[in-house]
Order: C-alpha cells, then sequence, then structure tokens
C-alpha cells in the first residue's frame, strides 16, 4: 500500500514510524537481518525502509531486500532510490523490476558521490538532482499511479550546501512541487533548531507530512563518526553527558534510548509531529526499548504513554 494513504488513513491523534535497514554485505549478515525484521515486524511499523547503497553498491541486495520485506514479510516497503551512477535505461529497469515486486513507495534521492570521489557527478543528465528523480516518476503515465513518492530533507543543512537555509527550503519546495509525498529527514539531536526549521518550511507552504529521522546513539564511536558525516549539531548539553561514560557501551545505549525518547516527546508536543522514522543501523534492542518506554508497541499505539517528562538533559542518566 502507498504510504500517502497509510498517513491518510491512520487516525491523527495516534503516532506512527517506519525502520531504516541497509542491505548486509554477507549471506549471514543479509539472514540475521531478515530474522531482526521479522521480530521487528510485532511492532507494528507502518513501513520498512531500504537504503540504496552509495553509488548503487548494493542494487541487487536492496531489491532482494525490499522484495522480501514486501513479497514475503507483507511489510509495506520503501525503497531509497538514488541518482548515482544511474546509467540511462537503469533508472527504468529498476522501477519495473520494484513494481513488479508489488513496492509501491520509493524515497527519491540524489545520493552521494561514489565512494573515493569527492565531486557528484551526474551518470545520466536527466537526473542531476533529487527533483528530477520525483518528476520522473510523479509525472510518467508509466509510474505516476503506481508509486507514492519521498523526499529527503536536512534540518541541519546539506554537507554539501553552498547556499542558505532558505535556497535549501526552496529546493526541498521544488521536490514537493515535483510530486512528493512525505518528506523524512536526516537524523538529527538539536530539537530546538529542528522545530524553529519545521515552523520555516511550513511558512513557506511545504504542507506535507515531515517524519523525522530518529537515530538512538548505539556506541560513542559510531555517533561522532555519523554526526560528522551527516554535518549534524549536537548540543552541548549531549556532549557533555556523553564526555564521562563514552568509554561504557551500555551506559551509551541506555543514553541514546532516553534521549530518542525525550526527543519524541518533545517533537510530539512542540511540533505536533505523527510519524517516526527510525535509523535503526539494523539493530532491534535500542528502538524497541523506545518504543516500549514510550508504551507504542502492541496493538493500540499511543493510547497508554505517559505524560511527557521534559527534564533537563542532565536527567537523562
Ligand atoms: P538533492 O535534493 O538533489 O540535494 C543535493 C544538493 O543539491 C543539496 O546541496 C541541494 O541544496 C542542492 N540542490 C537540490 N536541488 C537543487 C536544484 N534544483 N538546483 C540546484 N541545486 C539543488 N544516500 C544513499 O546513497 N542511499 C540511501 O539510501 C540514502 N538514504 C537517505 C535517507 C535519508 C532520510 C536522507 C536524509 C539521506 C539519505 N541518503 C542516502 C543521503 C543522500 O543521498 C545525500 O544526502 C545526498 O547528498 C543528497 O541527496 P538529496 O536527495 O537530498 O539531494
Amino acid at each position: 500500500m502507498k504510504l500517502s494513504d497509510k498517513i491518510a488513513a491512520h487516525d491523527p491523534s495516534q503516532p506512527f514510524y517506519t525502520f531504516e535497514f541497509f542491505p548486509p554485505r554477507t549471506d549471514q549478515g543479509f539472514e540475521n537481518l531478515v530474522s531482526r525484521i521479522s521480530r521487528l515486524a510485532t511492532l507494528n511499523p507502518l513501513a520498512i525502509s531500504v537504503t540504496w547503497g552509495a553509488g548503487g553498491s548494493t542494487k541487487d541486495r536492496s531489491l532482494e531486500l525490499a522484495s522480501l520485506t514486501q513479497g514475503d514479510y507483507h511489510l509495506d516497503t520503501l525503497l531509497h532510490l538514488t541518482c548515482t551512477n544511474m546509467e540511462q535505461g537503469l533508472v527504468d529497469e529498476v522501477l519495473k523490476a520494484v513494481r513488479d515486486r508489488g513496492i509501491q513507495n520509493i524515497l527519491a534521492l540524489r545520493g552521494d558521490p561514489p565512494r573515493g570521489e569527492e565531486e557528484w557527478i551526474p551518470s545520466d543528465p536527466r537526473f542531476t538532482h533529487a527533483v528530477d528523480l520525483v518528476s520522473y516518476i510523479s509525472a510518467s503515465p508509466e509510474y505516476s499511479s503506481d508509486f507514492c513518492v519521498g523526499v529527503a530533507a536536512y534540518p541541519d543543512g546539506h554537507t554539501e550546501s553552498t547556499t542558505d537555509e532558505d535556497k535549501e527550503i526552496d529546493y526541498l519546495k521544488a521536490k514537493v512541487d515535483a510530486g512528493s509525498d512525505f518528506i523524512i529527514t536526516q537524523l538529527f539531536y538539536d530539537v530546538d533548531q529542528f522545530l524553529r526549521w519545521l515552523a520555516k518550511i511550513r511558512s513557506k507552504g511545504i504542507t506535507v507530512p515531515v517524519i523525522p529521522g530518529i537515530m538512538p546513539i548505539q556506541t560513542y564511536a559510531s555517533f561522532v563518526r555519523l554526526t560528522k558525516l551527516c554535518g549534524t549539531r549536537v548540543p552541548a548539553c549531549i556532549t557533555e553527558d556523553l564526555a564521562p561514560i563514552s568509554h561504557d557501551d551500555q551506559l551509551v545505549k541506555d543514553y541514546g534510548v532516553k534521549l530518542a525518547v525525550q526527543m519524541i516527546r518533545r517533537l510530539r508536543l512542540e511540533g505536533g509531529i505523527q510519524g517516526f522514522h527510525f535509523c535503526t543501523l539494523n539493530l532491534e534492542k535500542s528502538v524497541q526499548r523506545v518504543l516500549e518506554t514510550l508504551r507504542w508497541a502492541g496493538d493500540t499505539p499511543g493510547t497508554m504513554e505517559p505524560p511527557a517528562e521534559m527534564g533537563p538533559p542532565d536527567l537523562l542518566i
């Protein structure tokens, strides 16, 4: 089913969430991930998302995983698709393969430069920005009725950006105007900045659902690496909280769960956010703990959620 239809049909007072996975390189890793997904499926995600490896490096594995989640596990699947290394004809090949597998949701991205390359160079001149892929799908008589299309956005700014926030928001609006049905954001930790950005994009007429990317911190090393890679702002209080526990993986994970819960509560209360996109890093425990703490896991998600506890970040652990 299309995510746009699912979101429209979802009780607006109830939260929803999606889980993002990347296809593992080895057969064993793939098998382990599939068992993990089947367990996480019991938490009733609205959809599963499957990433498209940098430069299309995981094309076959991404398609295999997405076919499995959609076809065998009957989980509505959102396949990420990038323009990187898409030689002429490959976009059609992939879209047809995806459609044949019953997948109706595409996250249309430009993609990063292939590994080891600094600059992003289009392989097919028709696809130089994500907006081109959105238009290609949404304006095409061949595909428009088959797919619901989402796009990415960057509340902390895009790492490559050479322009200001207003221009970035214009580019985002162009993606929505081209036919995107929803927005998933890059992971972030600065909720104040997100809420400011959200108010700004709303004021500029972007009305589609915005689904914030939430990544519960798993280890200190991965947190530092990923926030640097994505150009994520890290509030000073988080850096200060993590400093004394950075050597203890369990304490970092516990902190990550509590921080994610606190962020989600604020985003719901102050931003009216309904849906959340969990960057799982292919791990299940932290996401499960976040949903259990929020009391969203189960048959009637959200109904048992206790009042928000808005303690200062230093009370998180
Ligand atoms: P665009 O929207 O095209 O933006 C790219 C750059 O071009 C930006 O700096 C923007 O300012 C500029 N720009 C945009 N439109 C225009 C225009 N019309 N004219 C001039 N300049 C313009 N990458 C992967 O390889 N695989 C994945 O599976 C994947 N999943 C992701 C999921 C999410 C939720 C997010 C947030 C990112 C994901 N990425 C993934 C990373 C993404 O591909 C990169 O961040 C990429 O550099 C930008 O992609 P985009 O779709 O946002 O590009």
